[in-house]
């Protein structure tokens, strides 16, 4: 069976091999370890072979292994659907928010973020599957909901995030996280972040721009959701 490090050393050469391919700067790209369901000594396996970055869906769960993880200085990084009576603990407790799709978390958010913490790196996540898709703004809504994120004072709007409907067809993946990368571009801000990409197509959004890949199963294994 492999180890998590040895998982690392893959996704990061798959890293490296596609930004290199698409003509982008070395270290371009960073890897973003989503580790829900994962037990914290996985986090801490990881944290011991170099990653920083871990992604969490669930809040609660994310509360637990940061408490058992507070002697490493890691950079936790919210990815899952938001409710409202969820946004002062990930103000308090997160360093990024990946998956804001609407201006009221957003302002809650800002409301909440603790005075003594610098402001909450925010990407907006924005639905470019269509109906296929739950979450994320309409790329209609988009430009309104950036400007008014980039006013909130206690945020730093960064980027997009997006979660294409998955598939195997490498042209489709590409025209998917192409759209993401035009939609930014076509936004007035100086946003610096494409949040794209996970285990099984993460060549497709490193050749269209991601500057953090989010990989879960390709470095901890597949998730079993029937525990919990
Ligand atoms: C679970 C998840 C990932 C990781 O997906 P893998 O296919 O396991 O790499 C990435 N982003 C989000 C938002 C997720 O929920």
């Amino acid at each position: 069976m492999s180890t998590i490090a040895d998982n690392i050393a893959l996704v990061s050469s798959r890293i490296q091999a596609a930004t290199a391919a698409a003509g982008r700067a070395e270290n371009s790209v960073q890897l973003l370890a989503v580790s829900k369901t994962k037990p914290a000594e996985a986090l801490r396996e990881a944290y011991t072979a170099g990653l920083r970055d871990f992604g969490e869906n669930y809040l609660q769960e994310a509360l637990g292994k940061q408490l058992e993880l507070a002697d490493l200085p890691l950079i936790w990084h919210f990815i899952g659907p938001i409710q409202s009576n969820k946004t002062r603990a990930i103000a308090e407790h997160f360093d990024w928010v990946h998956s804001v799709d609407r201006l009221k978390i957003a302002q809650r958010l800002s409301e909440q973020r603790p005075a003594d913490l610098p402001p909450l790196n925010i990407c907006i996540q924005v639905n470019v599957s269509g109906e296929a898709s739950k979450s994320g703004c309409t790329p209609a809504d988009l430009p309104a909901l950036a400007a008014a994120i980039s006013a909130l004072p206690r945020l730093k709007l960064r980027g997009l995030m997006a979660i294409p409907e998955p598939t195997d067809d490498r042209a489709e993946q590409d025209a998917a996280f192409a759209t993401v990368q035009k939609l930014q571009a076509s936004l007035d801000l100086p946003l610096d972040t494409l949040s794209m990409g996970m285990s099984h197509d993460l060549e497709s959004a490193i050749a269209q721009g991601a500057t953090w890949v989010r990989i879960g199963t390709a470095l901890f294994g597949a998730r079993d959701y029937s525990q919990s």
